[in-house]
């Protein structure tokens, strides 16, 4: 391997500083020698700082990227951590498959996914994207490749699933597909009128749909308003889909900060809340303007400004999921930030195999802010005080500032990963939460 200078960024605008890359292509390829500590690094779709390392190695995966194997009559296929969410979809939508759980993108690596253990719109009915890994090939800092699976090595299994990267560098995955009869989504919209109107549909909803998530408008004073947003696959082969292999159009460069302001933020929930409130109901969609409407348009994270964007996920059982909402938009309300998205959705109850699986039975509400300095930095300590007092858990894959005890309060079996952290590995994220030096 030919390693490099080279400057790493996360979703959310963080970069790193004294790091030297290095590119995993084969996955027979040894692993950097030295005693800088190392993380691998998929396509940096992780908002915060859990895939980047100061003053360290970083393995890039993304061009170890093959699929590997297929079995047709099982939909079991296993590819290399490098290979992306959009190239096996490419692959395994045509011969009627579908990825199993699938995060807001598909620019996403299947290395990322096992280490933050993603969940998406059927978390009730599925669980998390670790719920469906059957087995996959890890190397450690001793050199040596170890196949786990939940009866070979198991204790890595477990804690490499939601791992953050920090057992070592996962090399392919295997993972069960979901077979399906045709690449359209029969979709359900709804507007919502009050938080209580969420908890309402979604739970009737839910019987009813593998997929679903509410859009809230989180600028609007007064009752909260927003759209249900649910689906299945179709169970008619219509005409081909042809989903988009690169986005529509790019934000060509970093905007000036005011660009995403509250009022143009405002305008927008204001815009996307009155289509869909004249046009709800069923209608027949594409995949991937269903799973994947953000990857219309590529960097549009560049549009948050230099400060780059603030995501802020968290979990709180459900008997509090009503009093946390509440709370939570309305002190983002009070502190004059406004989130651009503002998702809400339910999770069940289907547990992960992964040690630090963030998914778990209650509530998850996403933000997202620009980042203002000081200011959002108090907005979140103050979103932490209601989501700590309602037991709840922040999501590490959209975070950059958690303290060590908060994660320690969200992570629950955290000695117990610890003891299987490779020692080799590290990140700024697993710095800053003491579980690496
Ligand atoms: C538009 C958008 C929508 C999103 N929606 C969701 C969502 O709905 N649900 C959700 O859960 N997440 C969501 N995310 C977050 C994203 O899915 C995760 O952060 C994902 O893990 C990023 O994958 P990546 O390949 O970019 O990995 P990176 O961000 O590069 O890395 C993520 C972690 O994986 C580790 N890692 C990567 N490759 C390997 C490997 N080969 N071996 C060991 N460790 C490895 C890294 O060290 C790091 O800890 C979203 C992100 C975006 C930008």
């Amino acid at each position: 391997m030919i390693g490099h200078e080279k400057t790493f960024y996360s979703w959310g605008g963080k970069v790193t500083s004294g790091s030297h890359g290095e590119e995993l292509v084969w996955r027979g390829d040894p692993l950097p020698a030295g005693a800088r500590p190392r993380l691998a690094h998929g396509l940096g779709r992780s908002y915060g700082d859990s895939c980047l390392l100061n003053d360290g190695c970083i393995v890039e995966t993304q061009r170890m990227d093959h699929l590997i194997a297929f079995d047709s009559a099982t939909g079991v296929v296993r590819c290399e951590a490098g290979c992306t969410l959009a190239k096996l979809l490419e692959f395994c939508v045509p011969r009627g498959w579908f990825i199993p759980v699938s995060p807001g993108t598909k620019f996403v690596t299947m290395g990322g996914c096992v280490a933050n253990d993603v969940h998406g719109k059927n978390h009730h009915r599925a669980g998390s994207f670790g719920c469906f890994v059957t087995r996959f090939g890890l190397r450690r800092s001793d050199g040596a490749e170890r196949e786990c699976s939940p009866e070979n090595h198991a204790d890595l299994f477990r804690a490499t699933i939601g791992g953050l990267g920090l057992t070592g560098i996962i090399l392919w995955v295997e993972v069960r597909l979901k077979p399906i009869r045709s690449p359209f989504i029969r979709q359900r919209t709804e507007p919502l009128r009050g938080i209580n109107a969420f908890f309402e549909v979604a739970r009737r909803e839910e019987a009813h749909f593998d997929y679903s998530v509410a859009w809230l408008d989180a600028t609007h004073a007064g009752t909260p308003r927003g759209v249900f947003i649910a689906g299945n696959h179709a169970e008619e082969n219509h005409a081909p889909h042809f989903p988009r292999s690169s986005p529509r159009c790019s934000v060509p460069l970093t905007l000036p900060d005011f660009v995403l302001g509250a009022w143009s933020i405002g305008l927008m929930n204001a815009g996307y809340y009155a289509a869909n409130a004249l046009h709800w109901g069923e209608s027949r969609v594409g995949y991937d303007g269903f799973f994947y409407p953000l990857d219309a348009v590529a960097h549009w994270n560049r549009a948050y400004g230099k400060k780059g964007l603030a995501q802020y996920q968290f979990v709180v059982p459900m008997e509090f999921g009503p009093e946390a909402l509440r709370e939570t938009l309305g002190k983002a309300q009070a502190a004059r930030q406004a989130s651009f998205l503002t998702v809400v959705k339910l999770f069940g109850a289907i547990p992960s195999p992964g040690l630090l699986s963030f998914p778990r039975p209650g509530v998850t509400v996403c933000f997202d802010f620009p980042h203002l300095g000081a200011s959002t930095e108090r907005l979140l300590d103050d979103l932490d005080r209601t989501v700590f007092a309602c037991g709840g858990a922040l999501y590490p894959a959209k975070d950059a500032r958690m303290s060590r005890e908060s994660f320690e309060r969200s992570f629950p079996r955290h000695r117990e990963f610890k003891e299987l952290i490779d020692p080799a590995c590290s990140s700024n994220f697993a710095r800053r939460t003491g579980l690496t030096a």
